[in-house]
Parts: C-alpha cells; sequence; structure tokens
C-alpha cells in the first residue's frame, strides 16, 4: 500500500483532494489511514557515527517527528506550488509574531494595516517596539497607495483581508507589488478565508498566518497556529522558530489534522449558512449595514470576487442607533449563538465590538452599535428563530 500521494499529482489535483490525500503514508503506519500521535523529545540513535553527525530522518522532538509532518506536508499541499514550507506554532498570536520576528531588525520599519487583529497591533507596539523596530498603521483600503508610506529602512507590509472585526477588503496584488518593488516582505494574516478561499502565495504574500485555533481545528478544542513561507522567507522562518524553541503539543497537532480534513466541507457550509443570515439581517429594519464581502453592495465585494473563492462564516452588522441595554438584551436572549470570543468552530457565536479606540489611521465610526456573528453548522431555520427572538427582546428594551 504504498500509495502515497505528498507531491505526488503535479499539482493536478483541486485543494479540496488534496486536503484528503496529502501527508498521508500508511506504509510507513502499518497500513493505518492516519499517522499516530508522536509525543517525542528523545530519537535514539542507532551507533555513534550516526549520532555525532546528527544522520537521522527526525532528530529530536521539538524538530520535528512523522505526525507535525504529515500536518506541515498536508497544509503545503493546500497552500500551492509557491510554498516552500510550513512551521507549526502553539497559537495563532505565536505564528504572527515569530512570523514577524523572523523578518525585521532593529532600525527597521514595517507597514502594518489599521484593520489588524488586535494582538498584532499589540505586539509590534510593545516588543518591537522595544526592540527598534518602528511601525506604521495604514488604512486597509490604500491599496497601491501604499507605495506613498514606503521608506527606505522598510522591511515588511502587514495584511489582513478582510479585517477580522471591521470586514475591510484589502487589494493584496496592488499592495505586494508596491512593496516587492521596493524589497519589502509581504506578511498575511488568512485565517478569515484560509489557504482554500484564498491562495496568499499566487497574490504576492511571502509569509501566509493561519490561526489554526479557527477553521483549521474547527471544533474550539486547541489553540494552534502555522506561518506558510514562500522560497525567500523560508530560510530565516525556519531559524527563528528553531531559535526561539518553539513547537506545537503534538495532541493539537494531531487534532489539527483530524481538523484540516474536513475543512473543505465545513468551510462550504459556514460560507452558505452565513450568507443566508447576512442577507436576512440586511431585512431587518434594525439593521443599518452588513459587513460582509461576499454581498454584492459590499464596497469591498469587487475585490472578494475577483480574488478569492469563497467566504467563511464570520463577518458583522451594525444596529441602528441603540442603547447598550438593547443590545445586551438581544446578546442575552439568543440560546444557539454563544457569547464569546475567538470562531471557526462547529458553534455560532456573537461578539459586540468596538474599534474606535484603538485605530490610529483610520477612524471607526460605523453609525450604530456593532456585533460580530459566527455562524456554525447549526440548522439555519434554527439559527434565525434565535435571531429573531434576540430582535424581539432587543425592540422591547428600546
Ligand atoms: C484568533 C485570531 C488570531 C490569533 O489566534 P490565537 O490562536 O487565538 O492566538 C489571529 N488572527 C485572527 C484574524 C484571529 O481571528
Amino acid at each position: 500500500m504504498a500509495k502515497t500521494t505528498d507531491g505526488a499529482d503535479g499539482g493536478n489535483l483541486k485543494p479540496e483532494t488534496r486536503l484528503v490525500v496529502a501527508g498521508r503514508d500508511s506504509a510507513e503506519f502499518h497500513g493505518f489511514v492516519n499517522p499516530p500521535v508522536y509525543h517525542a523529545s528523545t530519537v535514539l540513535y542507532p551507533n555513534a557515527a550516526d549520532l555525532v553527525a546528527h544522520r537521522a530522518r527526525y532528530q529530536y522532538g521539538r524538530r520535528g517527528t512523522p505526525t507535525s509532518e504529515a500536518l506541515e506536508n498536508t497544509i503545503r499541499a493546500i497552500e500551492g506550488p509557491l510554498c516552500a514550507g510550513v512551521s507549526l506554532l502553539p497559537s495563532g498570536a505565536a505564528a504572527i509574531s515569530t512570523a514577524l520576528l523572523s523578518v525585521v531588525a532593529a532600525g527597521d520599519h514595517i507597514l502594518i494595516t489599521d484593520s489588524v487583529y488586535r494582538p498584532t497591533r499589540v505586539f509590534a507596539d510593545s516588543i518591537l517596539a522595544r526592540l527598534g523596530v518602528e511601525t506604521t498603521y495604514y488604512d486597509p483600503l490604500v491599496g497601491g497607495d501604499i507605495a506613498g508610506l514606503i521608506r527606505g529602512n522598510t522591511r515588511a507590509v502587514f495584511v489582513e483581508a478582510p479585517g477580522s472585526q471591521s470586514f475591510e477588503m484589502q487589494d493584496v496584488p496592488a499592495i505586494a507589488q508596491a512593496a516587492h518593488a521596493r524589497g519589502a516582505v509581504v506578511l498575511m494574516d488568512n485565517t478569515w478565508a484560509t489557504p482554500l478561499y484564498f491562495n496568499a502565495f499566487a497574490h504576492g504574500v511571502d509569509l501566509s498566518i493561519q490561526a489554526g485555533t479557527k477553521y483549521i481545528g474547527g471544533h474550539s478544542d486547541i489553540m494552534f497556529g502555522t506561518v506558510s513561507a514562500n522560497a525567500a522567507t523560508w530560510p530565516k522562518l525556519k531559524e527563528t522558530v528553531g531559535t526561539l524553541g518553539l513547537c506545537a503539543g503534538p495532541d493539537d497537532i494531531y487534532l489539527a489534522l483530524r481538523g484540516l480534513r474536513t475543512m473543505a466541507v465545513r468551510l462550504e457550509r459556514h460560507q452558505r449558512a452565513g450568507l443566508a443570515v447576512a442577507r436576512w439581517l440586511q431585512q431587518r429594519p434594525q439593521v443599518l449595514r452588513v459587513l460582509h464581502p461576499a454581498l454584492e453592495d459590499d464596497p469591498g465585494h469587487a475585490i472578494w470576487k475577483r480574488d478569492f473563492k469563497g467566504a467563511s462564516g464570520l463577518f458583522s452588522v451594525i444596529l441602528r442607533p441603540a442603547p447598550e441595554k438593547a443590545v445586551h438584551a438581544l446578546l442575552d436572549t439568543l440560546q444557539l449563538f454563544g457569547l464569546g470570543y475567538s470562531w471557526g468552530g462547529y458553534e455560532s457565536l456573537a461578539i459586540p465590538f468596538d474599534c474606535a479606540p484603538y485605530r490610529t489611521a483610520t477612524t471607526w465610526a460605523p453609525g450604530g452599535p456593532a456585533l460580530r456573528l459566527h455562524i456554525g453548522l447549526e440548522d439555519l431555520g434554527d439559527l434565525i428563530s434565535d435571531l429573531e427572538r434576540g430582535f424581539a427582546a432587543y425592540a422591547r428594551a428600546l
């Protein structure tokens, strides 16, 4: 049973198929479909000569096991041929900070979208600032005009599309072209679309980051992150991860691999139900706007349609001006939507949010209370009934 499929398809298989077949070598594991979970530190060598020469396929637990390799190879297979390597990290936040550390040095300047995941901003403003790296935040809608913000020492441009609360789309190819023209590296937080719905490398990204906690894991039971690198950025990324001594735990790696195998089918459902709820919300009199790039009237729709293959189940809704107690009545009435951070699991979630206090390059003034919804895998009719009850409580509290 030598049906290993890693890299054997010449790129002809669709990503959804690669997601299923890549990273598997049953012959290595007595025919079993999945690799075992290697809990490992020491690797024993057969003799002293091999030991001193580090001559072994696996050398040390932190440096990789058959379990971690299976996941890395699977992610690589869905990132496409421009992906040269994948690092597994203990959280999405760790993936972001490690990717940034792999490209900057003291005296460098970096550009980060104002719509970035907030902890990314905190990392730049604290640790990167302390290490002598200066950050400028830019308008997510800047497009090719980012060229005007690039300085002689600008080392990296960080993009995230769409913003995970405010949902601005970014013209990633135009930004990447301007960055590359000046020798800057492009990093992207691609957690929302995943490599299945946005091929980061084909659009000019050099380092693509996933909070694996979200759709890769898919079951709200792990903290996990990945960074995928192209040939130019992979050596430094690998060195940085290794030197910092970072690695993910074997059980989380296994759960990420298990989640990843069904990600395509889950995303399809998140997408369909998410769009249906978004359209339903657009018809509610209490709703001012729905922020979802797959909606035809969304300001980011043209870019989404041009560059993305799909939408996941996360979007935001802006309500007409209302007191906080009405918004809380809505949220507290929901039974199927849990109130909690994170997203990408099988369950629906809702949070209120406000980007205004920490934005620096742009003003967040949506015109009313903002809620973010994650649409899970529950029945669509049940979710809408839940929201209907929420809106009834909202109306009573106005
Ligand atoms: C959750 C999230 C992260 C961080 O992931 P953790 O695993 O929670 O550290 C990064 N980026 C985005 C867009 C996220 O939603």
